[in-house]
């Protein structure tokens, strides 16, 4: 093995991170094959090795740096292979370079804005005696080659980029300015999925709801949603992720009315102090959010919430913590991703006064997911005996004999295999609840 095989060459990558990095491993796997390769079995199989890094966190970059270890070993028993280091991480300042120097054995590193450029790179990479390095922020958003990761669910992204600034966050120093994609070329896109038979969309983009902002058409995300939802075929649209702040009555009536967009609002609040909120740059207050969701559940029946939430933000006293924690009593989100704050170089909360230890960052994260593992658990028994349409997507990870899907409202849940439904939507009675699963019955 290890590139001595005859035969097409082979290719792993290791994806961290977003929906974003997974749709730009997508690409790149519709690169590779485009240029003959073929998929390998393991990382050690490969002879192309792509890593996709992620920025956002401290620990998403420390993953990435234990594994440098390996790959000295991999290229050590096998010199032919090429190491690619790509994505978020590598757009940082000075990021690039820095391992070069230290990891002389990458092969390529490259960035987000890199991806049409990959081919000629990795011909370059092969026959260069240093790292070849490419973390221009230029490059073309369209690309004529992709490899779908699944055969009924599919990542279209719609807008690159942000704009926010949120003090706690690299995205858009390493994602770039928000450039939005063409709607008829969003539009075609779909079409051509609904055709294959692709049961559901995910629209992606830091900031979905500013989608349009910097078109010269005049067009929104409410008129992309309403477009998208009268497209033929059976399928569901999703989208990720929405800024509350611009999460407006439009996008609300049209999913209210949409036949095809799911009844999930993901809306990262992130805390529920005004202060900190103010600290974050996010552009809202608490009861600003907090009528936003009344808003919703009043419009949208039986739709899920849920949120993403930073514990231990520069300057978060226990007061702050106590209206995040109040917050989410008073919301009841359905499901929260809780993260601890993590400081990132070049972002304006890393220079703030009132860095929270680690310790009490710690002691915040536990009490909050041990409150929202009990709410989650009290919505999810709300839905026993209900009906719901799920989409099988894989066999369950614990039990052969069972399927994982997940619902419209994006509750995971599990059924016992029942002839070959995955890729299907078929409809399940939930008969168990647990705080982040269901399981349920098959109805048809
Ligand atoms: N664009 C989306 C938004 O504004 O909600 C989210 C994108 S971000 C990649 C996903 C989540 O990571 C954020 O909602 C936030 O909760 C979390 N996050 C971002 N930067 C972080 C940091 N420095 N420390 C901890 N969590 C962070
Ligand atoms: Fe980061 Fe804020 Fe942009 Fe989301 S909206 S990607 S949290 S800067």
């Amino acid at each position: 093995m290890n590139g001595q095989v005859l035969g097409p060459k082979r290719y792993y990558i290791l994806t961290y991170g977003c929906q974003m990095n997974v749709y730009d491993s997508e690409v790149l796997s519709g690169y590779l094959e485009s240029m003959g390769y073929i998929p390998a079995n393991s990382e050690e199989d490969a002879d192309v090795l792509i890593i996709n890094t992620c920025a956002v966190r401290q620990k998403a970059e420390e993953k990435v740096l234990s594994k440098l270890g390996k790959l000295r070993s991999f290229k050590k028993r096998n010199p032919e292979m090429l190491l690619v280091l790509w994505g978020c991480m590598m757009q940082q300042k000075g990021f690039a370079e820095k391992i070069s120097n230290k990891y002389k054995f990458i092969d390529l590193i490259g960035g987000p804005h890199s991806l049409q450029r990959f081919p000629q790179l990795l011909e370059k990479a092969q026959t260069s005696s240093k790292t070849l390095i490419d973390t221009s922020i230029e490059g073309e958003k369209e690309h004529p080659h992709i490899k779908r990761g699944h055969s009924f669910k599919a990542w279209i992204p719609i807008s690159h980029g942000c704009n926010n600034f949120c003090t706690y966050c690299v995205v858009p120093y390493v994602r770039g300015p928000e450039i939005s994609r063409s709607p008829a070329k969003i539009i075609q896109e779909v079409k051509e999925l609904s055709k294959k038979g692709y049961k559901e969309i995910t629209l992606l983009g830091q900031n979905v709801n500013s989608y349009g902002k910097d078109l010269k058409e005049d067009v929104d995300f409410a008129d992309l949603l309403q477009h998208l939802d009268g497209i033929e075929g059976l399928f569901r649209i999703r989208y990720m992720t929405s800024h509350p702040r611009d999460f407006n009555d439009r996008i609300i009536d049209i999913i209210a009315n949409g036949e095809k967009i799911c009844e999930h609002f993901h809306l990262p609040v992130q805390s529920g102090s005004n202060k900190i909120l103010k600290l974050m740059n996010r552009g809202y207050t608490r009861d600003y959010y907090l009528e936003l969701i009344d808003k919703i559940r009043s419009r949208v029946a039986n739709c899920s919430i849920t949120s993403d939430i930073i514990v231990g933000f520069p300057g978060e006293k226990e007061k702050d913590f106590k209206d995040t924690l109040d917050l989410m009593q008073k919301v009841q989100f359905d499901a929260a991703y809780i993260f601890i704050y993590s400081p990132r170089k070049g972002t304006k909360a890393l220079e703030m006064a009132g860095q929270v230890s680690p310790e009490i960052k710690k002691e915040r994260i536990k009490e909050l997911n041990k409150i929202q593992s009990i709410i989650s658990l009290n919505k999810n028994r709300d839905l026993l005996g209900t009906k719901q349409e799920i989409l099988v997507e894989e066999k369950s990870k614990t039990n052969p004999n069972m399927l994982t899907g997940r619902t419209r409202t994006n509750k995971i849940v599990h059924v016992s295999s029942n002839g070959n439904l995955l890729g299907k939507l078929v409809d399940v009675e939930i008969t168990e609840a647990k705080s982040w699963t269901l399981t349920g019955k098959c109805l048809s």
